[in-house]
């Protein structure tokens, strides 16, 4: 028997559950070295346009390099940086550019397409020549290549766009940007070798409400395009070459998930309130403006977290102030009387905009992220966004947020510029209104250990424990390798969690949680003990979350609160929990 007739094996994987749901359908490969070109052919008034992107493509490619050349000697060494110099060299080669721009100008062909035959007829010439160094010298011949050529196309970087058939992405990485190009209708759920729960393609999963597993490590090396997987966003399963038993088993764990989402549906438009009547504020955290219309839908009431860094990432240039404003507006509209946060950007880390250039760092998330670039050159791309904040809040009940809050300083820095920005405002005669209650994001420990002194210069604090377990812990939230060590559960963010809700009441100002933790059922009785007033949630748990918040009472939470600061260790509190729900609420122990 030849191996391709011989049956397939199942094989099981298991990586980080990132979004809840299950798929089953043929993977779509995007290898992290794929380019994807489409041959054009130019009018002639198109061709110096052409001529002018390619030059500017070949400027920020070597621009990159250049960055990477200064970052690697910094954090590798000289000799590691080496390989970056080359690259640019080939960018040089006076050959590959003049013989590019004949292709553009006498033959029409697109930039990216006479680029990639060029580069192509290089790389086997040198692919010929015996020998391992000019062997090694074709793969960053196909290295630069594959840069220069997205540069073109403007860093779309896999075609997502062109998906035909709905199919399970399964990438190696998928950056922010990657994702907010799928086309959404032909996702049946999505797959990464990269990344934690908390990495921002797994929160993007779940704006998108499909199933994801991520962190597989490289089990991406082992699938093709085509290649029939189950995914199981539950419980973080990838299962290649399924054989029959285990599709009758998914497909009967599929219906039961179904079957506990319809019974909830009933709830969507009932109050959340637990049952000796505490009103808790049941939000929801967004990416995207059109996502708010659907809030309601799901049972939401408002906007709990509006990540605006997608207006910065999906655009070839910076957002204007009106632009920004329409889609302020927008949310705000769909909303109608209920209130949205919009929290100003947080860029940097792994959320860098093609249109910012960044200094390159050792460590991008401890580096300049958040509003630390709301300084010196980004003051104004600050005040650009708190203008269209402040105008839109006529339009609807505005909230303002600032993430990365590590003490007063900042926090009086941004309400400074945010009363700069009224005022110019209000000499211009642009009306707005004057309720924009502000708020800032407790995700960094200092400010959790501070959030006194921080409740005192704003109107609500946000805990965001996806950063706030990241630094507590110091443990990277996008890396799969450590990702066992990334434990929400540790006494120690439960204790800084405690800590801000209490202070923040203790000086007048209501306390959310819009982390991903807010989203965990285990959590939920918990938090609701420890007197959290809001929860900001993945749209897709809205429901759920209502459902547990509709069966508890106060005191029972309180009391379980208490109980856990018994325990020492995160798999102690976890197991504790699983038990304690599983019993508690057994229709619904497929979700815990
Ligand atoms: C958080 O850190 O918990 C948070 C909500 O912000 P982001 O995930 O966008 O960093
Ligand atoms: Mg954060």
């Amino acid at each position: 028997m030849t191996d391709e007739l011989a049956p397939k094996l199942e094989q099981q994987f298991e990586g980080v559950a990132a979004s809840p749901g299950i798929a089953m359908g043929p993977v779509f490969f995007i290898g992290a070295d794929v380019v994807t070109v489409e041959k054009k052919t130019l009018t002639p008034q198109d061709v110096d346009q052409e001529v002018v992107k390619f030059a500017h493509a070949l400027e920020s490619a070597k621009s990159d390099l250049q960055q990477l050349v200064e970052k690697t000697s910094l954090s590798i060494g000289i000799d590691s940086a080496k390989i970056f110099e080359i690259h640019q060299l080939l960018l040089e080669d006076v050959m590959i550019v003049d013989e590019t721009v004949r292709r553009i100008r006498e033959e029409h062909m697109n930039a990216d397409q006479a680029f990639l035959e060029v580069m192509e007829h290089f790389e086997v010439s040198m692919e010929s020549i015996e020998g391992e160094y000019l062997k090694a010298r074709a793969a960053d011949i196909r290295d630069v290549k594959r840069r220069v050529i997205r540069k073109i196309q403007g860093d779309v970087r896999p075609n997502l766009k062109k998906l035909k058939d709905p199919a399970i992405i399964f990438a190696k990485e998928l950056t922010p940007s990657d994702t907010v190009n799928l086309e959404r209708n032909k996702v049946l759920g999505f797959a990464m070798d990269f990344g934690g729960r908390t990495s921002h393609a797994a929160i993007m999963a779940r704006s998108i409400k499909v199933p994801s597993v991520v962190g597989l490590k490289k089990t991406g090396n082992l699938l093709h395009t085509g290649d029939f997987v189950i995914l199981d966003g539950n419980s973080g399963i990838l299962i290649i070459n399924p054989n029959p038993e285990t599709i009758t088993q998914y497909k009967k764990r599929f219906s039961d998930f179904r079957n506990i989402q319809r019974k909830l549906e009933h709830l969507k438009n009932l109050p959340t309130r637990t049952l000796d009547g505490k009103n808790i504020e049941l939000s929801a955290n967004i990416e995207f403006p059109e996502e708010a219309k659907s809030v309601r839908e799901y049972g939401g009431f408002g906007v709990g977290l509006f990540r605006t860094e997608y207006l910065y990432l999906t655009k070839d240039e910076l957002p204007s102030e009106e632009m920004q404003f329409k889609e302020y507006v927008r949310i705000l509209q769909a909303l109608g009387d209920q209130p949205a946060i919009i929290r100003t950007f947080d860029l940097g880390g792994d959320k860098v905009p093609h249109t910012i250039t960044l200094p390159p760092e050792a460590n991008p998330f401890l580096g300049a992220r958040g509003i630390r670039l709301y300084r010196d050159g980004g003051a104004d791309l600050f005040k650009t966004q708190l203008r269209a904040i402040v105008r839109a809040s006529v339009h609807g009940k505005v909230r303002i947020m600032f993430p990365m809050i590590s003490c007063v300083t900042e926090i009086r820095y941004c309400q400074s510029m945010l009363n700069e920005v009224k005022q110019e405002l209000l000499q211009e005669g642009i009306a707005f209104s004057d309720n924009i209650p502000v708020g800032a994001m407790i995700e960094v420990p200092s400010a959790a250990m501070v959030a006194d002194m921080i409740a005192r210069e704003c109107d609500f604090l946000s805990i965001g424990t996806n950063d706030l377990v990241q630094y507590t812990l110091a443990v990277d939230r996008g890396n799969e390798h450590i990702a066992y060590l990334y434990r929400p559960y540790n006494p120690a963010v439960l204790r800084l969690i405690k800590n801000t809700i209490d202070k923040g009441h203790k000086n007048g100002v209501w306390v959310g949680i819009c982390g991903e933790m807010a989203s965990d059922p285990l959590m939920t009785m918990i938090f609701i003990g420890m007197g959290m007033d809001e929860f900001s949630v993945s749209p897709v748990s809205l429901l759920i979350m209502k459902e547990i918040i509709r069966r508890v009472e106060c005191n029972e939470c309180i009391m379980l609160a208490d109980q856990i600061t018994g325990f020492s260790t995160p798999g102690e509190i976890e197991g504790f929990l699983r038990e304690l729900m599983k019993t508690r609420f057994q229709d619904l122990s497929l979700l815990f």
